[in-house]
């Protein structure tokens, strides 16, 4: 029998660990960019379940690819090999250059088998090669090496102690990462633009200085691209932007459409860094979630799909700028790219109260590190509902223009 919202609510907050500060809906079935709540009420969907549902909700290749799989084998181990699985490997191989690739079924996982391999890479040029560089404000998971590597001290408190062997720079500044690397360093690890720090892009040419110094000093680069890879910046792999290529790139979210998937890809170099036995899972890559995979691989690195999403999002940051004009006060800012935007407001007094703003006129949107506003849509959006969103947050930001 469907249950009320208020009896939802009562049962989690008895029985599921109260770790999520969650907005107070039953979200019960979607459809493209819509999603609608167990009372029927309809939204307007611009989080995409945080980047992962590039392909909307409810879409019929992926849901037949997935029914078909599942009455076909869900699971069976890596002990075996299934087509899916070498299909989704070959598509990201060859989408990427890179040499060989592994999948888990997160981001942290991803990021977590992103600094094993590149570790055990760079012992085997010197015992003491072990220092992994990452950025303050950058996000790389919850597992205790990527909660190091994510250098926000918030997420640190309470978990030590910590691995060791992880230091922090500001995002942008190659000044500081130069002062910070030598024949140490075995790692610099960045996420091509910071999502869940509050959206910022590479300025000046900053990941080319920074895939010199690693060059310089035989550190690997590591580009995660949980958050910002698969289409999200309108090339496939946001680093296509910026001129350059990894020693090894991270995704996760987006990349089956929903269901649970990680994966890592390194160069062929890199690879021969791990033998049978250093790194496994159990469920990683299994057939289910390959199929999943699949689909999405066929479908976003096609040039009119990318071409949408580049076109949907260059119109929604001049919609995003044209608002910061009609409310200079509250938004300071507006940036990104592709389908990542964000508007950053002059304070963290209001944000969640904008967000469910927002959502009680039916539009679902996120903010993030406090003050950022952040649109990470389905990249199947059209321009009509960009148009949605803004009339929505004009009305909602007027409540709080002073
Ligand atoms: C979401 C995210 C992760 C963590 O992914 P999980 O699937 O939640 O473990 C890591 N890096 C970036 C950039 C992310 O956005």
């Amino acid at each position: 029998m469907k249950e009320t919202a208020q009896e939802v609510f009562q049962k989690d907050a008895k029985d599921y660990l109260p770790v999520f500060n969650r907005y107070k809906i039953v979200l019960d079935h979607g459809e493209g960019a819509y999603l609608w709540d167990n009372t029927g009420k309809k939204y307007l969907d611009f989080l995409g379940g945080i980047a992962v549902n590039v392909l909307g909700y409810n879409y019929k290749p992926l849901v037949d690819a997935i029914s078909q799989q599942a009455a076909k084998l869900i699971h069976v181990s890596n002990l075996y090999y299934t087509q899916p699985q070498a299909d989704a490997a070959a598509k990201l191989v060859e989408l990427s250059g890179l040499g060989k690739a592994f999948f888990g079924n997160s981001g942290a996982e991803a990021n977590e088998g992103a600094i094993k391999i590149a570790r055990k890479y760079a012992h085997q040029i010197s015992p003491d090669k072990s220092q992994i560089i990452t950025a303050w404000d950058s996000f790389h998971g919850r597992t205790i090496a990527t909660l190091t590597a994510t250098g926000q001290p918030k997420y640190h408190e309470g978990f030590g102690p910590l691995p060791d062997g992880f230091d922090y720079v500001h995002y942008n500044d190659i000044e500081e990462l130069e002062k910070m690397m030598s024949d140490k360093t075995a790692a610099v690890m960045l996420e091509t633009i910071q999502g869940e720090g509050g959206v910022y892009t590479p300025e000046n040419d900053y990941l080319k200085k920074v895939r010199a110094l690693c060059d310089t000093y035989d550190a690997l680069l590591i580009l995660d691209e949980i958050q910002a890879g698969i289409g999200r910046s309108g090339k496939f792999f946001a680093y296509e932007k910026y001129g350059i290529k990894p020693d090894i790139v991270t995704l996760a979210k987006g990349l089956a459409g929903g269901v649970p998937i990680g994966a890592f890809i390194v160069t062929d170099k890199v690879a021969k860094a791990f033998k049978p036995g250093d790194h496994g899972t159990t469920f990683g890559g299994n057939p289910l979630a390959c199929a999943a995979a699949n689909v999405v691989l066929d479908t976003v690195p096609k040039p009119e799909f990318l071409a949408h999403v580049e076109e949907v999002g260059s119109y929604f940051k001049e919609q995003l700028q044209e608002l910061q004009k009609k409310h200079p006060e509250l938004i300071t800012d507006v940036r990104g790219t592709g389908l990542i935007l964000g508007a950053e407001l002059n304070s963290s007094e209001h944000g969640r109260d904008i967000v469910n703003d927002c959502m009680a006129e039916g539009a679902i949107i996120n903010c993030t590190a406090g003050n950022v506003l952040r649109f990470i849509p389905p990249l199947i959006v059209t321009k009509q509902q960009v148009d949605t969103i803004i009339l929505t947050l004009d009305d909602v930001l007027a409540k709080y223009d002073k």
